[in-house]
């Protein structure tokens, strides 16, 4: 199923998409919530990020080109740090350059978001603790990042975490193609089978630390080809099987 959240008729709904089409459902984080009826033409709607997360966890160095283009050696357990929730903007927002950056990257990432509440899983358990998959665009101020030792500040800002078009729950993350275009041209190329650290292995290890809930994310890390996007460009994260993220840099 591809579970997008969207406005129709001034009303936010989660919804699933079937071709041209998506249907009206209940919160797939809240089993509790009404079941939802209805149905909108998918050119009618405006996508929203398919997930507000409680927590956003992501990975760094989480493939060997992009740890050795930015001068790191392969890590043995996995660089972890976090997003606000603040960040997060949906299909089509507006990425805003902020004043405090020189140089604004982009990042494109596969992102799990978590399904039921898991502490403690096995890598065998957590694939049933995920509900599914979708596009990050991990957006970096990279000249502020050395000074930034917890690089909250250089990841932190509003607009910096693009997400969606939708959660597609029968992806399979052992491999897919995962690609960022800027305006048009292609500048990372690779495949989520390269990833280091797993994505069950990611549920696994963090939920040993923290409870994992219904709605955080995990963003898993970028392949190797970043560089520095302007005001003006369009950004394209696109993960085979997850559709395209688009963004534009304001
Ligand atoms: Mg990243």
């Amino acid at each position: 199923m591809k579970i997008c959240r969207f406005i129709a008729d001034d009303k936010v709904y989660f919804g699933s998409i079937d071709g041209e089409m998506v249907k009206v459902i209940g919160s797939p984080f809240c089993k509790s919530d009404a079941a939802g009826d209805g149905h909108y033409k998918l050119s009618d709607v405006r996508l929203l990020a398919p997930v507000k997360p409680g927590k956003i966890l992501c990975i760094g160095l989480n493939y060997r080109d992009h740890a050795q283009e930015c001068g790191y050696d392969i890590p043995k357990t996995p660089v972890v740090f976090m997003k606000p929730s603040t960040a997060v903007i949906g299909p089509g927002e507006n990425i805003v350059y902020p004043a405090m950056s020189n140089r604004v990257d982009y990042e494109a990432e596969l992102a799990v978001v978590i399904g039921r509440r898991c502490h403690a899983v096995s890598e065998e358990e957590a694939s049933s603790c995920i509900l599914g998959y979708t596009c990050a665009n991990d957006v970096s101020a990279r000249d502020l990042q050395p000074h930034d030792g917890q690089w909250i500040i250089s990841k932190g800002f509003d607009t910096f975490l693009p997400l969606g078009p939708y959660i597609d729950t029968d992806f399979n993350p052992a491999c897919g193609h995962i690609e960022c275009r800027l305006n048009g041209a292609v500048k990372q190329s690779s495949d989520i089978r390269h990833l280091i650290f797993s994505p069950y292995f990611l549920v696994s290890y963090l939920s040993t630390v923290m409870t994992l809930e219904p709605g955080d994310v995990i963003i898993t890390g970028t392949p190797g080809g970043i560089s520095g996007m302007q005001r003006g460009d369009s950004v394209e994260v696109e993960i085979e099987g997850l559709g395209v993220l688009e963004n534009h840099v304001v």
